[in-house]
């Protein structure tokens, strides 16, 4: 399947409801932090990522995202997050749902963005309920250690959803009502493990809709899919935003 293929296919079935994993942000540089491989592989997530982590040594975790955050606020959306904030300019993708904390997508143009799992766009005092913007909190990192509070001292907890955390009620509320109505879901740069995201093709051909999808390698969904397009997610997303423009 090419990417014509795939343009007609959203032009023949909308509404368009894309969703996002970590494939479209690699070729922003940010590798995924899951993979065995990379800058993030001498991280055990068990002892930097789950939230029982950061209850019990919040300094040490930060030590993790510290790395992070400046490498995710340093990072530039790519021809993916580009062409699915065209497509939506255009009427022809009404949503994108991502699994990515990074923000790529709305600094490409993305309106309607559904962060399932949080993002590094603010972090909360869970001492007095204050919120704090990226720009801030790297500020606070200047000094090297853990980002407290200004306020109470508290040391800060990111707005992303560690493991071990449930993922923000509204979001995924607003990305399983998305999936249902879609008559098509984009799926781009997801192997669609990790669950619940990993059910929403699900709930989009259960109300009889269908799902194609953008993968370099495989996903849990090939065999369901009414197409799957083999490559990276910048170069058929710009040949399929072309096509349709
Ligand atoms: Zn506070």
């Amino acid at each position: 399947m090419t990417a014509s293929d795939l343009a007609a296919l959203i032009r023949s079935r909308q509404p368009c409801v894309a969703l996002t994993g970590a494939g479209v942000s690699t070729e922003s540089g940010i590798p995924d932090f899951r993979s065995p491989t990379g800058v993030w592989a001498q991280y055990d997530p068990m002892e930097y990522a789950t939230i029982q982590a950061f209850d019990g040594d919040p300094e040490k975790v930060w030590s993790f995202y510290a790395l992070r955050f400046h490498a995710l606020a340093e990072a530039v959306p790519n021809d993916a997050h580009r062409a699915l904030a065209e497509l939506e300019n255009r009427g022809l993708v009404r949503a994108v749902v991502t699994q990515n904390i990074d923000l790529l997508h709305e600094r490409a143009g993305t309106h309607e963005l559904v962060e399932v799992h949080g993002s590094i766009r603010t972090c909360i005092c869970r001492g007095c309920g204050a919120t704090y913007e990226l720009e801030h909190v790297r500020r606070l990192l200047d000094g090297g250690s853990a980002p407290r509070c200004e306020a109470c001292g508290t040391i800060l907890k990111p707005n992303v959803v560690m493991f071990g955390e449930l993922l923000p009620f509204e979001a995924i509320d607003r990305a399983y009502a998305l999936a249902r109505e879609a008559s098509l879901l984009l799926v781009v740069g997801s192997t669609l493990e990790v669950t619940p995201v990993s059910l929403l093709p699900w709930e989009t051909v259960r109300a009889g809709g269908s799902v194609a999808i953008v993968n370099l390698g495989p996903t849990a969904f090939d065999d369901q899919a009414v197409m799957k397009v083999e490559g990276r997610a910048g170069e058929v997303l710009s040949a399929v935003a072309e096509l349709l423009a």
